[in-house]
This record gives C-alpha cells, structure tokens and sequence, in this order.
C-alpha cells in the first residue's frame, strides 16, 4: 500500500492527490466512491499528449492556472498531462519550439489534446495575430485536424471574449466558430477555475469522453448553476438589503452586490462554490461585483455597473438567512412570510421579496429596495 507522504509527482504527495481527486469527483456530481476511480485512471491513462496554443489573449489562464497558491492544482495539471508545446511556458523558442509542435502532432495524431487560449481573428485572413509566420487562423485548422478533442480555456478562446466586443476590428471568434468536427469543450472564465480544467482532463483520462455540455458548450458539472444559488451574499438579496456604493457602510457590512452591477443571478459558474486559490477568494467576496465572465451575452456586452434582469429567480440553498428581527425592529418571520408571499405572488418577484419589511426600512439601516 502506498504511502500518504509519498510524492505523487513533485510538489505533490499522495495524500494531497487523493484530496484532489475526491474534490474533482463531488465537482463532476459523482458519487464519492469513484474518486478511487478517477484517481486509478489518472494513474494509469495520465499523461496525455497536450497541444496548448496561444492566440489573442492575455496569457491570464496560464498565469491563474500557475499562480495558484497551492503547489497541487498546477502540480497535479502539469505532471497529468504531456505538455509538448506551450509558447509561455517550454524552453525551447524559434525552429526548436516549432519542431516541438511538428513532432508531437504526428507521433499523437488523432489522440492529443488541443488546448487553445485566446480568440481567433478571421478578418483579412486573420493577418492580425501571427505566430512563427502562419495566422493563428492556419494554426488552429491545422493543429485542430488531429486532436482527439479540443479544450478552449478561458472565455477568449470559448467565445471570443473581449477581441470580439463591438466593433471587433480583426473579426475576432471562438474555437467552435471555425472547427466544426472535433468534441470541444469550452471553459470559459476570464480567468476560469484552474479547477475546471483540471476536472475536466480528470472526466476525460477516466471515461475517455468528454463531460456532458451545455448549449453553450460548457461541463455541466461546473457550469449547471448560477452563481448567485451559493453566494454569501445571498441573505442579503433575499432581505432586500442592497450596497448602496463602493465604500459606503453597506459595502462595508458585505450587503449584496446586485445594484452595484452584479451579474451573479445571470451567471452559471461555480465560483461561489469552489472559488479561487484556495484561499476561499473570488471577486464577491471581496466586494466586486460578478461581471459575468463565463456569459458570452454578458462581459463586455454589459457595462460592470449595469443591472441584469433577473428571470427565474432560483432558490438559495447554502447560507442560513440574515435575521431581519434585530432589537425588536423588524417584523417577526410569520408576518414577514405572509407580506412576502403575497406580494411575491401579485409581483413575481420571488424569493427577495418574500422577507422585504413592510415599512421599507431594514433592521440595520440598508438599501432594502427592490433588486429591480
Ligand atoms: S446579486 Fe451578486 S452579490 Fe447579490 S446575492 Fe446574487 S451573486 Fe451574490
């Protein structure tokens, strides 16, 4: 049997990649047991051959897939995979590099992984981004014609990103715009969860396909819910108990951030869920509002102060609620309850207005006007 103190690969020992595994099966919505699976299968399939191509992009989904605090998640992504190409990341630079790519396309054709970063622009033949003399246009036809499945990551390569906002002067699209025959999976984030990545190469060593996808081409498993279903801050939308301005007390006091712009009651992500770092962050939580970076519709269609129309309001399942009966002040739940289904029922505005004071104030002196 083997050790927990065993090194797994550098950085990382047993203990910390079981840990890993078990944390990358709850987020596939698998029952626990098949972590043993998923941890056998990474064993014993790992090591995949991975194209990684950059684009018109920042480099910010290496650098949040490298900086993670913790050693494991990029650790455990780096020592998964065969990367045998990476513009930021290999050594090798010029013929070098290029013989790199050259090479492992035609000893893994028809079985690496592409993983792409960064849009695609497709004006004037895509003269706009060029790399060792071909557009990024050529590189991804040609790199896309023998992978096995491709991997967009980041919202850039998932949808265009902000290349592609209005006017998007170099005709800037996403992966699934221009290849039309292989499985893609997009994990869009600016940037996404190292987390995402990293459970959907896991879901693709141990059963060989790719996750179930939404329309938007999406792992269901990290993107089935809105952000706004787990977020702390949700008592307060539900109290009706709004930050009023950066800086201001009720910012302060983590009231939510919905009037502030916050994109969370249209955004599907996990990232109220399983954050950032591993150090519990992600923009809410710190006080900025969610800007809707996995929502094509969303970043940058939508200024950051702009409110969302919040259509199907969906249940709050994870925080207990903020207590409105403060020192007397508030209304008891009973009454509370009553006066919020009613006016739920003659508004449609579900759940918010369901703990909404009847006087219009609130028991510690918020905004608790209607979220629209
Ligand atoms: S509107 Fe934003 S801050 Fe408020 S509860 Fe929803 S996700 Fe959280």
């Amino acid at each position: 049997m083997k050790d927990d103190n065993e090194m797994f690969c550098p950085g990382v020992t047993r203990r910390n990649f079981i840990k890993t595994c078990v944390a990358a099966t709850a987020m596939m919505g698998l029952p626990f047991s098949m972590h043993t699976k998923v941890a056998e299968a990474v064993e014993k399939n790992g090591n995949p051959s991975v194209i990684w191509l950059h684009f018109q992009e920042c480099t910010g989904c290496s650098e949040s897939l490298l900086r993670s605090t913790h050693p494991t998640i990029s650790s455990l992504i780096l020592d998964m995979i065969s990367l045998d190409y990476h513009e930021t990341l290999m050594a090798g630079a010029g013929a070098q590099a290029e013989k790199a790519l050259h090479d492992s396309m035609q000893a893994n054709a028809g079985k690496y992984l592409l993983v792409v970063e960064g849009a695609i622009p497709t004006k004037q033949s895509g003269i706009f981004c060029k790399v060792s003399g071909k557009t990024a246009l050529e590189s991804l036809q040609h790199a896309a014609e023998g992978a096995a499945a491709i991997i967009c990551i980041g919202t850039c390569a998932s949808y265009g990103g902000i290349q592609a906002a209005a006017p998007n002067p170099t005709g800037a699209v996403g992966v699934r715009d221009i290849v039309k025959d292989k499985p893609i999976i997009n994990i869009p984030g600016c940037p996404p969860s190292p987390y995402n990545f990293l459970s959907t190469v896991m879901y693709y060593l141990t059963f060989k396909k790719v996750p179930e996808l939404d329309d938007l081409g999406r792992p269901k498993f990290a993107y089935g819910r809105k952000i706004h279903e787990h977020c702390e801050r949700r008592p307060h939308f539900d109290a009706g108990r709004f930050a009023q301005a950066y800086g201001h007390p009720t910012h302060a006091q983590g009231y939510c951030l919905y009037k502030l712009g916050c994109k969370g009651p249209a955004t599907y992500a996990n990232c109220s869920v399983q954050r950032f770092n591993d150090v519990g962050a992600w923009p809410v939580s710190i006080g900025h509002p969610c800007i809707g970076c996995t929502q094509p519709d969303i970043l940058f269609q939508k200024a950051i102060a702009e409110k969302v129309q919040i259509h199907e309001p969906t249940p709050f399942d994870s925080y207990a609620p903020v207590d409105l009966k403060e020192k007397g002040k508030g209304p008891d739940p009973l009454t509370t309850g009553f006066v919020g289904l009613a006016a739920g029922a003659a508004l449609g505005a579900g759940a918010m207005l369901a703990k909404k004071l009847p006087n219009g104030e609130n028991s510690q002196g918020g905004d608790d006007e209607k979220a629209e």
